[in-house]
């Protein structure tokens, strides 16, 4: 995949591009980091990025959208929206192929200034939720090292700070960070990491690739090598052995504590339900450094993670569920499905490879509730196109596969002793096609050839 630009590897590049291509709004207003910044970005959700420039009792500028909207993640990529995906899933696939490492240096942007007082409460970080514990990091890449191989990876977590120079972190019991601390602490030892604010596009992507997408003895960082087309750019650390990434906003350094637990929490998830205050891993900054002018980045629970994580665990979907059934020719996670929806597009060639799909979509992704099956001539993409498929070819008496008692996703409140159900529907026309299913088409004009004012 190539990237729009070859620059496009920090934020105030991203910046300068989304201004040039009319996709920035700027806030002039002085404006609270708790809960004012997030309440107006919400406003703006899923349209043009938002910079707030001003923060109250904070030197630095906050941006939030960078993922929202999915369009402009494609433009930034050179592909179109409905081809973004299989791009990502072309990226992957490479990288599987041919790794390309990541280049060391001592210094970087990211450790222009090194602080000496550490103190996250300098950092502009935001709290976004009503209700939520206090103020979270939300988009920064975590680098850490397998204890035994020296292995990197890279992982999104949420962070809550809750002091100075401390704060409580979400470790995903299936994440390779987890692996890596959980080994890491069976020794009495701590896990270093580096915390890096204000990425760009393919680090975040690397970063949301599921395990499933990358093993545990794999760099992630190579992903996003492939993304740039060129070795991504890393500075050693100041206080610990693990890399910060050189074109970084903000690095915090430090390591999750062995054997300390403190609440973390409420915290409004990605689901739309707050997260409860339960006992979680510790993190001790040892050090803070950061670009002379730095932009500090904060995503939104909502599109904006179902942007991040729903594209590159959907490109990982279509490159299993397609090696199963290779009639499938595309899949997406359903807007607004969390993402529990997947919409797999058929280009069915036997009569039951539909719910072969439905079955390999179950197999292959193990927190997905809904597979909806549509044919070439639904657009997957459009909720209001499989509406309509279902509503028009789906049978409810036959066209519907459900499995009690399946293993359920925690973070949904639907979740009782890790378990849920799951429904499979079919809203493929069956075979032979009769003539009743034959979607009603519009002659495809073209717009230039006629004489059109005020469009
Ligand atoms: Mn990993």
């Amino acid at each position: 995949m190539n990237l729009a630009e070859r620059k496009l590897i920090d934020l105030q590049s991203c910046v300068e591009f989304m201004q040039r291509h009319n996709h920035l709004i700027r806030v002039k207003s002085e404006v609270d980091p708790d809960l004012e910044l997030a309440g107006i970005a919400r406003k703006f959700e899923g349209g043009k990025a938002v910079l707030f420039e001003n923060v109250k009792g904070r030197d630095y500028p906050v941006l939030v959208g960078l993922y929202w909207n999915r369009d402009f993640l494609a433009k930034f990529f050179q592909t179109t929206s409905a081809r973004l995906p299989f791009a990502l899933a072309d990226d992957i696939r490479a990288w599987r192929r041919n790794p390309v490492e990541p280049i060391i240096a001592k210094q970087g942007p990211a450790n222009e200034v090194i602080e000496n007082d550490l103190d996250l409460s300098t950092l502009p970080i935001p709290r976004h939720a009503e209700g939520d514990g206090g103020p979270y990091l939300t988009s920064s890449v975590v680098i850490a090292k397998d204890p035994d191989t020296g292995v990197r990876n890279l992982s999104i977590h949420r962070m809550m700070v809750t002091g100075k120079n401390r704060f409580t972190m979400l470790l995903e019991e299936l994440g390779h960070v987890m692996d890596y601390f959980k080994r890491a602490e069976a020794r009495g030892q701590a896990l270093e990491l580096t915390v890096n604010n204000g990425v760009d596009y393919a680090l975040s992507m690397a970063a949301a690739s599921p395990a499933s997408a990358a093993p545990i003895e794999m760099d992630e960082i190579g992903i996003a090598c492939q993304m740039h087309g060129a070795p991504v750019r890393l500075i050693e650390a100041q206080t610990v052995d693990v890399e910060a990434i050189a074109d970084a906003q903000f690095v915090i350094e430090g390591k999750i504590l062995p054997n300390v637990r403190e609440p973390e929490g409420p915290y409004a998830e990605v689901t739309g339900y707050y997260a409860g205050v339960e006992a979680r891993w510790v993190f001790e900054v040892s050090a803070i450094t950061r670009r002379r002018a730095p932009i500090f980045h904060s995503i939104l629970s909502g599109k904006e993670v179902y942007n991040a994580y729903g594209l590159i665990a959907g490109a990982g979907a279509f490159d299993k569920v397609h090696s199963l059934v290779p009639e499938v020719t595309a899949v997406h996670f359903s807007d607004g499905s969390v993402p529990y929806h997947l919409v797999v597009q058929i280009d069915k060639k036997h009569e039951g490879s539909q719910r072969n799909a439905i079955m390999a979509a179950f197999v292959s992704l193990a927190f997905v509730k809904t597979v909806t099956v549509v044919d070439t001539d639904v657009d997957p993409y459009s909720v209001t196109d499989v509406e309509w498929a279902v509503q028009t070819r789906c049978r409810f008496d036959r066209d519907i596969l459900h499995i009690p008692d399946a293993i359920g996703h925690r973070l949904n409140p639907m979740v009782e002793n890790d378990k849920w159900e799951r429904l499979g529907i079919d809203a493929t026309v069956p075979l032979p096609r009769e003539d009743k299913y034959k979607r009603a088409t519009m002659r495809n004009v073209n717009l230039d050839d006629f004489d059109i004012e005020g469009a």
